[in-house]
């Protein structure tokens, strides 16, 4: 960087000059290295500060990442201010490194993620109010008048509601500030969310959460960092017994940070905290306005809110002092990020609980298996609820051979699962249907040319959703109208739909069940989080006969009148070439059984198969959860797959296939694996175009000894460099394969 014009201090020489300060920022977009700005004289920085500064022709926001001395700094550009914004911790800061050097991500797009750039400054208006101070104006209109009265108590009133109150507008009080009678003052700010009470309730536990709550109540004493996985069958008390390490948190007065899958839609979850602590917990998820968000900023970097319940990226909040993590399912592949920086939030929420000092506990009833290696491992505590609280029995699970017993023709529920929802309905209990496939078919065809509906900026099929009378893309959006035609061969009335999605379920429902109250739940309703948050609240209180749902029923809600549970297509998942594809759907069928007979009814689940000797559904019906984990485990370490080994993607893509291909052959071919190193492919994706990018990936599988980021830099480095619009996306420890 070099400046316009010499700066004054260039005109003393280099020995007499006082040794310049010099400012290391960190700039919030897609840059690795930090820039060097001399500091000028009477500005005083710190590692942490948020500073303006000049970059190109352009004001930016950075933050100090390192400060020296350095003999000449005459060539640099000036840091122009400090702005208003809490500064980042040094442990924040060290986070911010260690995921970029974790995955492999530009150092400035995780510092984003920790600013939330736009939201840093507090440009959003705060509210002002006035108060009478000095004497009425010599003018005294009606209007000011009323003003007047209205203020005569000597109370701070909000201009806004001042304005309403006396009828005025807005310029008769700025007139009266300008007359000295009033003086404005910033209304003081709500609290961001009352102290949870850690001792509003006592809970009664069993003597087997008893231990489990003595374990977390160790960690959290000790001080240290610490990890432990909380594996609780489904219904076991999970969620109760980690309240309690919240609440030891909360009495040595530090923060906690609960992350949750879905937090968008656990409106049961802020409830049950509730009725624990007293108050809700602050939420943190995209929902959040942008005006609330800022609140929270600030409140959790001042350390005046004590609880957030949040998703990934409240991962990367600036905590005063973190307590406590706790990553609630932490299973969960929605913990994964997948664009912009790839990474896993609950490994993130290892290092960041051993940054911070803060005990880690991962909560899941099917945890993955890397959790439960590292337990095994005696890297992490293990604590165990074997039991469902109160004597509940876990449901009974059995399959449906759909050889033997097959639905009809055009229809996806056999008849013995139709005759167990119809008991369950005349026991006045509920069933859930589960299939994880939104909209009403995965596939629409002409029967007469065979012509099939594909995404125009995709290799995927469209899917139909009856509902909104369209064929969309679920990986690019992209929406049409369903024809009356088809488009091929203009035959009438000849496009047919293959396979179920959560819609068609629901017409055979009711043809089957024309009295029961049956409803959809499903990401791509039409009403949003809101709606979905309303109906979830609406099965809980039994107001279904029947619920179908994709995936998002599964997520730790607890219905007390479910006792049925239909798994649609237990296969479905099974078959997806995914290397975690049998884990995944061990875990997906596990919490969705797991969600009946929660109540004081016993619990049911069937699962639909062609395949019912398949190992996970073995699995799921013996119950024998240890063995699943032992012959997956053992495969997984015969393979090399993590976490006995590690895995990289690189994702090449282009507007154009043969760039893509050429360019990804070109790094294979640069790879030169050392020993311990497989470069596998490149191949083409296997969704080989999404919107309009044509796609190959490379697959990079290590030894778990190998450091395999330094072997991507060292890589990346000797490679050619990605050229036009040819685009290189790197995925630490990749979690989808398509
Ligand atoms: P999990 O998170 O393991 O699925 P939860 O914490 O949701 O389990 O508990 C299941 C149900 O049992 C909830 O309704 C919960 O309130 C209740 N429960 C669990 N433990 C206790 C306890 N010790 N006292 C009272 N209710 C409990
Ligand atoms: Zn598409």
């Amino acid at each position: 960087m070099s400046s316009d014009s010499p700066p004054l201090d260039s005109l003393f020489s280099e020995s007499d000059a006082p040794a310049a300060v010099i400012a290391d920022v960190l700039i919030p977009l897609a840059l690795d290295i930090a820039y060097s700005y001399k500091v000028p004289p009477g500005l005083v920085v710190e590692p942490g500060d948020v500073v303006h500064v000049p970059l190109a022709a352009r004001e930016t926001i950075g933050v100090v990442w390192e400060t020296r001395k350095g003999a000449s700094a005459s060539n640099l550009k000036a840091v122009m201010s400090k702005a208003d914004a809490t500064p980042l911790s040094s442990t924040l800061r060290e986070f911010v490194d260690w995921v970029a050097r974790y995955t492999l991500a530009p150092r400035g797009l995780v510092l984003r993620m920790a600013l939330r750039a736009p939201e840093i400054e507090r440009n959003e208006r705060i509210a002002m109010g006035v108060r009478l101070v000095g004497a009425p104006p010599a003018r005294l209109t009606p209007a000011r008048q009323r003003v007047l009265e209205i203020l005569s108590d000597g109370l701070l009133r909000a201009k806004r509601d001042l304005c309403d109150e006396a009828g005025v507008s807005a310029a008769v009080i700025d007139g009266l500030i300008d007359e000295g009678t009033l003086l404005p003052e910033p209304m003081p700010q709500a609290p961001i969310s009352p102290l949870p009470d850690p001792d509003f309730t006592t809970t009664i536990f069993s003597e087997a959460q008893s231990k489990a709550v003595g374990e977390l109540l160790n960690s959290i004493r000790q001080e240290q960092s610490s990890t432990t996985l909380l594996e609780g069958v489904t219904g076991s008390g999970k969620t109760e017994v980690y309240f309690e390490a919240v609440a030891e948190t909360l009495r040595k007065e530090r923060q906690s940070l609960i992350l949750m899958p879905e937090i968008a839609l656990t409106g049961q979850f802020l409830d049950r905290f509730e009725k624990r602590f007293g108050v809700r917990p602050a939420e943190w998820h995209s929902g959040v306005s942008g005006r609330r968000r800022e609140k929270i900023f600030s409140a959790l970097a001042s350390g005046e809110a004590k609880v957030i319940a949040g998703a990934r990226s409240a991962l990367f909040l600036p905590y005063a002092d973190l307590g406590l993590i706790i990553v609630d399912e932490e299973h969960e592949t929605a913990y994964k990020q997948e664009d912009g920086v790839h990474y896993h939030a609950r490994d993130m929420a290892v290092v960041r609980g051993r940054l911070e000092i803060a005990p880690v506990i991962l909560a899941s009833a099917t945890p993955s298996i890397e959790s439960r290696v590292n337990a095994k491992a005696g890297r992490y505590t293990h604590v165990k609820l074997p039991e469902r609280h109160g004597g509940r029995a876990m449901p009974d699970i059995a399959t449906i051979d759909l050889r033997v017993d097959p639905p009809g023709k055009g229809r996806f529920l056999s008849p013995r699962l139709i005759s167990e929802i119809r008991e369950t309905i005349m026991r006045g209990e509920q069933t859930l249907l589960y299939l994880n496939r939104r909209g009403y078919a995965p596939l629409t065809l002409c029967r007469h040319c065979g012509h099939r509906f594909q995404c125009s900026n995709c290799t995927t099929w469209l899917v139909e959703h009856r509902f909104r009378r369209a064929l969309m893309c679920h990986h690019c959006g992209h929406v049409e109208r369903r024809p009356e035609t088809c488009p091929s061969c203009s035959a009438e009335d000849s496009l047919a739909a293959c396979g179920p999605g959560v819609e068609r379920l629901q017409e055979e429902v009711a043809e089957q069940f024309p009295d029961a109250r049956a409803l959809v739940l499903s990401s791509d309703m039409p009403g949003g989080i809101e709606r979905l948050r309303r109906e979830i609240e609406a099965v809980a209180a039994g107001e279904f006969n029947i619920v179908i749902g994709t995936q998002l029923v599964a997520k730790g809600h607890h219905f007390p009148y479910l006792s049925l549970v239909g798994v649609v297509d237990a296969d479905l998942g099974l078959t997806s070439g995914d290397p975690r594809a049998a884990e995944r759907t061990f875990q997906m069928l596990g919490q969705v059984t797991g969600r009946a007979g929660r109540g004081h009814t016993a619990g049911r689940a069937l699962l639909q198969s062609y395949d019912p000797d398949h190992p996970v559904i073995r699995a799921l019906v013996s119950g024998d959860a240890e063995r699943f984990y032992r012959e997956e485990t053992n495969q997984r370490e015969a393979a090399s797959m993590p976490p006995f080994g590690r895995l990289a993607a690189l994702i090449i893509s282009a507007n154009d296939r043969q760039p893509a291909e050429s360019y990804a052959r070109a790094l294979a071919r640069a790879a030169e694996p050392p020993p311990g190193v497989m470069v596998l492919g490149p191949a083409e994706a296997p969704i080989a175009v999404i919107r309009g990018r044509h796609r190959f990936r490379i697959l990079v599988k290590t030894d778990r000894a190998v450091p395999i980021q330094a072997y991507l830099k060292e890589w990346l480095a000797r490679a050619p460099k990605a050229t036009g619009n040819v685009r290189l996306g790197i995925d630490i420890d990749p979690q989808s394969f398509y």
